[in-house]
């Protein structure tokens, strides 16, 4: 994690970093992310009651909540624990309006530049600022906006320069810090010639190793930061014709041996992973064959003769990108990681 994160701050030397760790850290745990990212400048999650955890744990730097406060004991709770909140809508504005904190609340208002999720149009985002700006008890306001297709650049429907383009107009002129770029922003840092820099950037994916798309994770430097790892349970010796698991999905062509790997869809392993999807087995790859079941998997012994009851098997992390499982698989590593499960044991290596 740390490492990763230098690899962000590299990427942008003159910005600040928010270390995002919504999602339980992308499925790490708020603890461990609290230590590996102790360099970050900020820590950003969508949860109030984790970000009241992250407090209690001792996180004394600032806070962003990343879709802001939802009601008015939210609002309580931030002028409590002194989080920083995104502002979107006109109902945040009103409820800001009517809070009484005790202290200034710093926002981060948000402009929705062509993704259609959360923010002001970049027409209505003048007036929403000096609505915030007349609100006494607001502190500091930094401009914010999101990329649908940072991973992209040249993206045909929603370019990246299209929305720094919206941005830049819609927030001319108005005073306040700038934190536009996700992971993919900020790999795109170069190659958009300075257009990205901006006060502050939002790293997620890209601190647990894992990438938006577009080149590898090693490529950017970046080490996993989670392995999913098993042992093979059992073996079986089938022969040609014979089927494997669930609904009998794979037929043998010939004489091979199946290893039984104890992790299933109850330890978040995708079920819908196909038949050729990736797996480490004593460092050796190999595939997952028949249907990922519950509790168990079945993995193709064929280049492993020496693969036993016992033998380590790597479903993603060290040796296995977990990007490409999950391009196998249908999906994105960041709802791998997220859809860890509570029984898998957590090791800290
Ligand atoms: C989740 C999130 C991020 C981090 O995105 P990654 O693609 O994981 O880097 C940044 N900004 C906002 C507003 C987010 O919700």
């Amino acid at each position: 994690m740390k490492h990763n994160l230098a690899r962000a701050k590299a990427c942008a030397p003159d910005s600040k970093a928010w270390a995002v760790v919504k999602a339980h850290a992308y499925g790490h745990g708020l603890e461990r992310a609290m230590r590996g990212f102790a360099e970050a400048d900020g820590l950003a999650l969508v949860e109030f009651d984790n970000g009241v955890r992250l407090r209690e744990l001792g996180w004394s730097k600032p806070m962003l909540m990343l879709e802001g406060f939802f009601d008015a004991a939210d609002l309580q709770t931030m002028d409590h624990y002194q989080l920083n909140g995104a502002v979107h809508c006109e109902e945040q504005l009103a409820l800001l309006e009517a809070a009484r904190p005790a202290r200034k609340l710093d926002v981060h208002l948000k402009m929705n530049t062509g993704m259609n999720r959360l923010g002001f149009k970049p027409e209505a985002f003048r007036a929403a600022y000096a609505r915030l700006r007349a609100i006494p008890h607001v502190g500091e306001i930094t401009l914010m906006t999101h990329f649908a297709n940072a991973d992209e650049a040249a993206h045909a429907c929603l370019p990246i320069r299209e929305q720094i383009r919206r941005f830049k107009l819609g927030a001319d002129g108005l005073a306040g810090p700038l934190s536009l770029s996700n992971s993919a922003g900020i790999f795109q840092m170069d190659a958009l010639d300075g257009e990205l820099v901006s006060d502050w950037i939002r790293p997620g994916v890209m601190l647990y190793g894992g990438t938006p798309g577009g080149k590898s994770a090693e490529e950017f430097g970046l080490l996993p930061t989670m392995t999913l790892a098993s042992e093979i349970i059992g073996v079986q010796q089938i022969e040609a014709g014979d089927y494997v698991g669930y609904g009998s999905r794979f037929q043998a062509a010939g004489s091979m041996r199946i290893g039984v790997v104890a992790c299933g869809y109850a330890d978040g392993y995708p079920r819908h992973a196909p038949v050729d999807t990736p797996v480490l087995v004593d460092g050796v790859r190999t595939r997952i064959v028949g249907r990922v079941s519950m509790d168990m998997l079945t993995v193709d012994l064929t280049p492993l003769p020496q693969a036993r009851v016992g033998s380590r098997v790597v479903l993603w992390g060290e040796g296995m990108p977990i990007d490409e499982v999950a391009t196998a698989a249908g999906t994105i590593g960041y709802e791998l990681m997220c859809a860890l499960a509570p029984r898998v044991p957590v090791v800290e290596g």
